[in-house]
């Protein structure tokens, strides 16, 4: 498992530092350090699978709690009603870097188009 597979659960266990928004038994929510909106969440289930697939397949009312925490941050940041995206990178052509899967909550702008 390199660090990039574990960097999330150390991150989970406070054994390196997050700017924690929001946490529940199941899920947290902290600030992505290279923040690519004004307001640019993770919601990670502390439960590690590689991606949103894996999650969907092995756990569904986890990823509806992922969801959920999702909507419960773009509230906690003022965003719900101007608009936010919920965004799951998911391996290496979407740019999956950290393969503990995570939803970016991405608003607090008007966001771009995006693709290639
Ligand atoms: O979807 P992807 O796997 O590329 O997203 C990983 C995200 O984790 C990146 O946006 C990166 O900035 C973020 N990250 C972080 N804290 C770290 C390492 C990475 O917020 N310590």
């Amino acid at each position: 498992m390199s660090d990039a597979e574990t960097l999330f659960e150390k991150i989970i266990a406070r054994e390196i530092p997050a700017d924690v928004v929001h946490e529940t038994d199941r899920t947290i929510a902290f600030r992505d350090i290279n923040p690519q909106a004004r307001v640019h969440v993770l919601v990670v289930p502390k439960t590690r699978y590689r991606h949103v697939a894996e999650l969907t397949e092995a756990d569904p009312a986890l990823l509806a709690e992922v969801l959920g925490t999702a909507a419960t941050v773009a509230r906690l940041e003022g965003i719900a009603e101007s608009g936010y995206r919920v965004v799951f990178n998911t391996e290496s052509d979407a740019g999956q870097t950290v393969f503990h899967v995570h939803a970016h909550v991405l608003g607090g702008e008007q966001l771009g188009f995006f693709g290639s």
